[in-house]
């Protein structure tokens, strides 16, 4: 019997999800406009492995993966494939979290930020990173213009948006619920982000 976890991550904030190999992730905006990053590791064998979004771009020679390719780790492997992409994108597989130096950075110190979520999330699942990957921008607005300009402009995802993904290892997924409130990237409002997870076993 399938069975299938649902998990809510609260605005500006981050949570861990472990996942098997084969389960499916649905990554869900329920509200719409608000960019979800995403993060994955692999422990097997306690070496870190993580997905890679340059390795990514290295492999597919795409700016993101289209519906069937994968994501790869920093080691070339597959860590998720785009099963499903039920939003009108774009998707940003070039910036890097929100961290609080860029907060610091637009005059407002101690703000929730991507980068910090990300990292308390897998404090809570054990983990400890000595850097920081860059993530998928899932529904950001970013994509780039003729003149060179990556303009981060309002996400156009609706309510309900959403993207699936499957597993292709076992995996610790980080997904926040981006924090940006200073810029238009998620709209009028930072909204929580869903996550959905189907095991077919
Ligand atoms: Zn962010």
């Amino acid at each position: 019997m399938p069975s299938s976890r649902h998990i809510t991550i609260a605005p500006q904030s981050g949570e861990a999800v472990a996942v098997k190999r084969g389960d499916l992730v649905r990554i869900i905006d329920p509200k719409g406009q608000q960019v979800a990053d995403l993060w994955a590791f692999a422990t097997e064998e306690g070496a870190l492995d993580w997905l890679s979004t340059s390795q990514t771009r290295n492999i597919t020679e795409r700016l993101f993966p289209r519906i069937g390719e994968s994501f790869y780790s920093a080691k070339a492997e597959p860590m998720l494939t785009l099963i499903e992409d039920a939003s009108p994108g774009p998707h940003d597989m070039l910036y890097p979290a929100c961290d609080r130096a860029l907060y610091d950075h637009a005059g407002l110190p101690d703000h929730p930020n991507c980068q910090d979520n990300l990292l308390a999330a897998l404090k809570r699942s054990g983990i400890a990173i000595s850097f920081v990957p860059d993530p998928v921008d899932l529904f950001q607005n970013s994509p780039p213009q003729p003149n060179g300009r990556i303009d981060v402009l309002a996400s156009i995802n609706p309510p309900g948006g959403y993207v699936t993904l499957r597993a292709e290892r076992d995996l610790l997924l980080v997904v926040t619920a981006c924090s940006v409130d200073f810029h238009p990237t998620n709209g009028d409002a930072c909204t929580e982000i869903e996550v959905e997870v189907t095991s077919p076993r």
